[in-house]
């Protein structure tokens, strides 16, 4: 068995397995794809002392850093139950093995939800992106669009005014959803449109970058285009847990609920990164959030074993 058994293998996940292998304990990670969203990034501009990197360039990187100590990587397996046997967890995989650890981390990450329409995949981190954290920079003095009226939509719309030339902020539904105080906020900036009760219909571009998009008005029924350079997709961000609902607790987004030290409702099992319900998704807070939990999984350990 397994000291420490990391579900997940991206930066969270990479950070928990290095901190447990500097313990000296045994360590294991599984994970479906090691490197996690990462992999599907472009410019990595806001990990703190890399000012500039690229994604595949960074899953190396992490990939690497695990493999100078001697933790046991698992890719390409999906995990689907976890359950506790006595003083041990054990992890099932999809391909009918089972892991068996004194210890677990909870590393799955999450994923934005898409639009399904035709442009969206071609032009993702070329025009389509998700993070306004992340890339919002890359459009200063451009026009952009935000889809999505909730509180993640309508904050995206207010960050990016103030770097972006023009947003304008597109919502499927006949109003906003985002809080009163965020609306209110949105409707004072002089250089922010919004467009309700619109659906879109497709992402358009020059076959190398975004140039528009096209959204049909609800109402009227009618196609319009919008001449853009970028399209931030707000519409949802999925925590990567649906494996683990009846199993500890999830809040009703989803997100693995989490003390300050990263411990979930079931003893002896930590989680971190995306896949919890502490906020902002970034890279350089999963790393922390990985780094943190693995020394409480450390602590738990000392605690709870026999000498
Ligand atoms: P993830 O990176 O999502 O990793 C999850 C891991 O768990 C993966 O290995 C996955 O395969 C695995 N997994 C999932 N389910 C299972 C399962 N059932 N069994 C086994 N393994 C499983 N952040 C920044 O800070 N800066 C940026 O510039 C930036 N740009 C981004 C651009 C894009 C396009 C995207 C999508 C995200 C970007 N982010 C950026 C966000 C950043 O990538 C995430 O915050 C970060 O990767 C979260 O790390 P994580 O380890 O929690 O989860």
């Amino acid at each position: 068995a397994f000291d420490v058994l990391v579900v997940g293998g991206g930066p969270a996940g990479a950070a928990s397995a290095i901190y447990a292998a500097r313990k000296g304990i045994r360590t294991g990670v599984v994970a479906e794809r090691f490197g996690g969203q990462v992999l599907d990034t472009m410019a990595i501009e806001n990990f703190i002392s890399v000012p500039h990197t690229e994604g595949p360039a960074f899953a190396t990187a992490l990939e690497t850093h695990v493999k100078d100590y001697p933790v046991e990587i698992i890719n390409l397996q999906r995990a689907q139950k976890l359950s506790r046997h006595g003083d041990l967890f054990e992890v099932e995989l999809e391909s009918g093995a089972t892991l068996k650890s004194r210890s677990v981390i909870l590393s799955t990450g999450a994923r934005w939800r898409q639009m399904g329409v035709p442009g969206e995949e071609l032009y993702r981190n070329n025009g389509v992106a998700y993070c306004p954290h992340c890339d919002g920079p890359l459009f200063k003095g451009k026009s952009v669009a935000v889809i999505g009226g909730g509180n993640s939509g309508v904050e995206a719309a207010i960050d990016l005014a103030g770097i972006v030339k023009h947003v304008t902020l597109i919502e499927f539904d006949s109003k906003l959803r985002a809080d009163d105080v965020l609306q209110r906020k949105l409707r004072s900036l002089a250089n922010v449109d919004v467009i309700l009760s619109a659906k879109t219909m497709e992402v358009l571009g020059d076959g190398s970058k975004v140039t528009g998009l096209v959204y049909e008005d609800r109402l009227k029924g009618d196609k319009h285009t919008l001449a853009l350079d970028g399209v931030f997709v707000q519409i949802g961000l999925l925590p990567n847990t649906e494996w683990l609902k009846g199993t500890i607790a999830l809040s009703v987004r989803g997100e693995i609920e989490v003390d300050h030290h990263g411990q979930t409702s079931m003893p002896g099992v930590f989680a971190a990164g995306d896949c919890t319900t502490v906020p902002y998704k970034q890279i350089v807070i999963a790393v922390g959030e990985g780094a943190k939990a693995s020394l409480a999984a450390f602590d738990y350990l000392i605690r709870t074993s026999a000498p």
